[in-house]
């Protein structure tokens, strides 16, 4: 049986995590786990396709029946990885993408064999700039994801890649070729040989 990577992606909010794993995930080898949040939708995001979106009252009861691996409250709202999005796609051979802050990155590598990259914006500048543009933000919630994005900057080095996104096409492909050298190790072929 083949079975895929588990590839956990974190950066902070305005890192452009998002928008490059929207196009990696075009691979149809490759599925994005959809996070379940109480966080209410920004525009254009789709129940299903960016989050889970629930009550908090739903999200209790996941983490009671033990579908949540990992979860994590973050400016108020939780944020959590859903067990069946993981497990399914890996056992049907495809590669599962995990974007996820660095406390659940932590929780999942405990736990799981995956490969964790992180992705920096070229400096905070930009990562101001981009968090302005997006529009979807008040003033009080880019300053907190600031604050939150240096904390979450220093936990870079535990990651087993470090992406810089300055320009969106080349930490595309940078992405793209780390999955194919992770595919290629020996012992997750022995994994594949063996099953
Ligand atoms: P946003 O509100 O910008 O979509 O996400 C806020 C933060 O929640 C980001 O740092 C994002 O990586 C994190 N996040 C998204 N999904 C999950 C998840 O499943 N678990 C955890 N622990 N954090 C998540």
């Amino acid at each position: 049986m083949k079975k895929g990577v588990l590839l956990v992606v974190s950066g902070p909010s305005g890192s452009g995590k998002g928008t490059i794993l929207d196009i990696i995930k075009k691979d149809k080898n490759i599925s994005v786990a959809v996070s379940a949040t109480t966080r209410k939708p920004r525009s254009g995001e789709i129940d299903g396709v960016h989050y889970h979106f629930m009550s908090r009252e739903r999200f209790l009861d996941q983490i009671a029946t033990n579908n949540i691996l990992e979860y994590n409250e973050y400016c108020g709202n939780l944020y959590g990885t859903m067990r069946s999005e993981i497990e399914s796609n890996l056992n049907r051979g495809k590669s599962v993408i995990l974007e996820i802050d660095v406390n659940g990155a932590q929780k999942i590598s405990d736990s799981m064999d995956c490969v964790k990259i992180f992705i920096l914006p070229p400096n905070i500048e930009t990562l101001k700039e981009r968090l302005l543009l997006r529009g979807t933000e008040t003033r009080e919630s880019i300053k907190n994801r600031i604050d939150q994005a240096y904390k979450e900057i220093e936990k870079a080095c535990y990651y087993d890649y470090i992406v810089i996104n300055a320009v969106l096409d080349e930490a595309v492909e940078k992405i793209r070729s780390i999955l194919d050298i992770e595919i290629l190790k020996k012992n997750r072929i022995k994994i594949n040989i063996d099953n």
